[in-house]
């Protein structure tokens, strides 16, 4: 298989090259044609599998494909992330496969000062990337707006619940669109993602690797 057979558009294709991948990995593989279809989806994989791309790909083209501008405060795909770290990899990740395009790309991350970014989201974002406590920290300052956001990624779920961010995820979770599409990945599936998928995911397709 290569990336070429799995739904995405040229403008894809091209920043995919420029990033260098040549094969599609399982995952990518696995769940990329689903999402861009618009399906929800439950992903069980680890780090360094490729899940980034096999979101983030798909995700960007459905922005692009679509003529609706961020509104101010708002974002139309939120994902959230365990730590800073991860969000500015996967923010990283999401930014190289959308250059030179008018996608904007915002992080909002706990542990640093929360002015800039009250500034930086009083223009919305395409896509906003948060760890869940300093994202409801700006909607709790009314600095951040998620009724617009339209798809709701969760990344490592599991390290998510780990930290203990389990109510964080369940108000965040009602602030989003209702009528949104829904990625949840973990490294592993516990009872507790099992009902967090079955709240707020609609027929996922489950994808193992
Ligand atoms: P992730 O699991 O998303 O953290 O990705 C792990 C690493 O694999 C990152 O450095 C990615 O840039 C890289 N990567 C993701 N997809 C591919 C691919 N199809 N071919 C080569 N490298 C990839």
């Amino acid at each position: 298989t290569d990336f070429q057979t799995l739904g995405l558009s040229d403008t894809l294709l091209k920043a995919i090259a420029a990033t260098g991948y040549q094969t599609p990995t399982p995952i990518q593989r696995d769940a990329i044609p689903h999402i861009l279809r618009g399906e929800d989806l439950l992903g069980l994989a680890q780090t360094g599998t490729g899940k980034t791309a096999a979101f983030g790909l798909p995700l960007c083209q459905r922005l692009l494909e679509e003529d609706t501008r961020p509104v101010a405060k708002g974002a139309r795909a939120l994902v959230l992330a365990p730590t800073r770290e991860l969000v500015k990899q996967i923010a990283d990740n999401l930014i190289s496969f959308i250059k030179g395009s008018p996608l904007r790309v915002t992080t909002v991350v706990g542990g640093v000062s929360i002015n800039p970014q009250i500034k930086r989201m009083a223009r919305g974002a395409d896509i906003l990337v948060a760890t869940p406590g300093r994202l409801l920290d700006l909607v709790d300052r009314n600095a951040v707006q998620l009724d617009a956001a339209s798809y709701l990624v969760l990344d490592e779920a599991d390290q998510m619940l780990d930290l203990g961010f389990i109510h964080a995820l369940r108000r965040i979770a009602k602030l989003v669109s209702k009528d949104r599409q829904t990625l949840l990945f973990s490294a592993t599936m516990p009872k507790q993602i099992e009902e967090l998928g079955r709240s707020y995911l609609t027929d996922p397709v489950r994808v193992e690797v």
